[in-house]
């Protein structure tokens, strides 16, 4: 059982499209499947500009973003409050940007007022990075609050919704978003690999100024502009089986609805933190309202470590789940509740198995309790 913070187990119905003969990529028929899984893509994103799908994992999209936007001496404001907003740095600096830090501790969220402020001080920035969902710590920032101040400055924002598209309400038109990098592999349950971004007019404007534009590279979005957006192209060869499974998987969300899909998310999400409370543990979002949809961040209990946990979980029970990264490492372990696993049957079992656990590791746990207090904890 599979229950990371991706890649996620995929439906029956997306494994069977994966297995679907090879098409070549100039093929009528792939062609319009490429297409059509580009206007899902959008109705998923909710948004009417336009989106990429590059052909690597969500890291490639993250880092694509930042070469293709940022020039030599452009400075950035970085906001950090978890393992991959700080990582964003180094991408940053690649592109020959300059990194300006706002930082929170990695169980809290960013305050859009202390954005403004940092704006205010520095009218020089022209980006602003931000993770929506920071999946090693279980924690959301406020998006579109940021968004829309870093719009009021004209400051053009990259965001990293990799475990927040399909799991959290997202409008990017509407609150600035310029670049939103999303992951196949999460909330959308597709297979990992590809990388879908929502990119704005700001940001196409701001890739083709550039005194040296970004082209003929991996990393390059103009590439796919001119190559899939113009003409209906590829700037290289694409991951057919992986777009297949991608665009089974969106229709899926889309029968259900981006809302409800949402909705499902929030409600598993908040029944975990009950049950993981009724357990007597602690989540590790410093704040209920700041806990993330697509993942629970525990806390790991007193004199047991997060990593004793997870391989028990695995070894004893065939119950994948993960670890802590960085300076998290065995301070706490995490449950997904990503695209299928979003589900009142598996999260009792999870639950359950997790009790059980505890038990086994002699950790004092009143039994019966957590799944229970989560499945009482359900919306109706
Ligand atoms: C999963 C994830 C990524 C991409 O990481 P991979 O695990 O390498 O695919 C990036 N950002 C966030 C917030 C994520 O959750």
């Amino acid at each position: 059982m599979l229950l990371t913070t991706g890649p996620v187990e995929m439906t029956a119905r997306t494994t069977g499209a994966m297995a679907r003969p090879i098409l070549h990529h100039h093929d009528p028929l792939f062609l319009a499947l490429f297409e059509r899984t580009c206007a899902m893509l959008q109705r998923v994103f909710t948004t009417e500009h336009d989106v990429v799908i590059l052909q690597g994992e969500a890291m490639l999209g993250l880092e694509a973003a930042a070469a293709s936007l940022i020039a030599p001496g452009d400075r950035v404001l970085n906001l950090v409050s978890g393992i991959y907003g700080k990582g964003y740095e180094t991408f940053i600096r690649r592109a020959g940007g300059e990194a300006v830090e706002l930082a929170v501790p990695y169980d809290e969220a960013i305050d859009p007022q202390a954005v403004r402020d940092a704006l205010r001080r520095d009218p020089h920035i022209r980006f602003l990075s931000v993770v929506h969902g920071e999946t090693p710590s279980g924690t959301r920032n406020p998006l579109a609050e940021i968004c829309r101040v870093a719009r009021s400055f004209e400051v053009v924002t990259i965001a990293d919704v990799v475990a927040t598209l399909g799991s959290e309400p997202l409008r990017p038109d509407a609150d600035g978003v310029d670049v939103a990098v999303a992951g196949s592999q999460k909330c959308l349950g597709a297979a990992p690999g590809l990388a879908p971004i929502a990119i704005g007019p700001r940001a196409w404007e701001i890739m083709e100024r550039r005194r040296d534009p970004l082209r003929g590279s991996y990393l390059s979005l103009l590439d796919w502009r001119d190559a899939w957006i113009a003409r209906r192209r590829f700037p290289h060869a694409p991951s057919v089986t992986l777009v297949y499974a991608l665009e089974s998987a969106l229709e899926q969300l889309l029968e259900e609805g981006v809302d409800r899909c949402i909705a499902r998310h929030a409600s598993i999400a908040r029944a975990c933190r009950a049950g993981v409370r009724a357990l007597g543990l602690r989540t590790w979002a410093a704040r209920e309202e700041i806990a993330a949809n697509a993942a629970t961040a525990i806390a790991a209990p007193e004199g047991r470590s997060g990593e004793q946990i997870v391989d028990h979980l695995r070894e004893r029970y065939g119950v994948a789940i993960a670890g802590g990264e960085g300076e998290m490492a065995g301070r706490l372990f995490r449950i997904g509740h990503m695209a299928g696993a979003a589900r009142p049957p598996v999260l009792a079992a999870a639950l359950a198995i997790l009790e059980r656990t505890l038990h086994d590791l002699g950790y004092p746990v009143a039994m019966d309790s957590g799944a229970g207090a989560a499945m009482a904890a359900l919306e109706r």
